[in-house]
């Protein structure tokens, strides 16, 4: 079943609901203890604050990067993931098509640089990391390599690979696509 497009992804929307859920849980306690213990209260406060960030970190990961879904597992299917153009990052004379496509099952986001050179036959590349929901709003053609390299892995693939896509666990080389 593929869940209904533009509502928030998973991992955005699960952690707001536990931060509401923990305050909700945690207020009435608090309060009834703070009358007779106030060390206490505050320390359980402090305490239960901590757990609700850490809960946050685990859950704003973003899936794919658990490894769960079938948007890490090349090949890939163009038709699993809403497209959005970004525009073309001219640098070296590569006029690479760069986009993010926002996974249909899942929700992640992840930013794609792609690019052949004319007149060479077999030099078709793509590079797909993924990025977190902030990286893919505010990704710029130029600032793509970048954004990646920072992933910590990527996919890869096409005609010069030889390859319908591969997964590195090296973060992408900037001044190697
Ligand atoms: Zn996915």
């Amino acid at each position: 079943m593929r869940p209904t497009r533009g509502v928030l992804p998973s991992y955005v929307a699960v952690p707001m609901v536990v931060v509401l859920v923990g305050i909700a849980a945690a207020l009435p306690t608090l309060a009834s203890m703070a009358k007779t213990r106030p060390l206490l209260a505050l320390a359980s406060g402090i305490a239960w604050l901590g757990i609700i960030v850490l809960v946050i970190r685990l859950l704003n990961r973003a899936p794919a990067a658990r490894g769960a879904c079938r948007c890490v597992s090349p090949p890939l299917d163009y038709r699993d993931y809403e497209r959005r153009d970004i525009g073309i990052d001219d640098s070296h004379g590569r006029f690479a098509t760069v986009a993010i496509e926002r996974c249909c099952f899942c929700g992640q986001n992840w930013l794609v640089y792609q690019y052949e050179l004319e007149h060479h036959s077999r030099s078709g590349r793509w590079y797909r990391a993924p990025v977190t929901y902030g990286e893919a709003a505010e990704a710029t053609a130029g600032g793509a390599l970048a954004t990646m390299a920072s992933a910590g892995w990527y996919l890869y693939g096409g005609s010069y690979f030889d390859s319908t896509g591969k997964r590195s666990d090296q973060p992408l080389d900037p001044a190697h696509v």
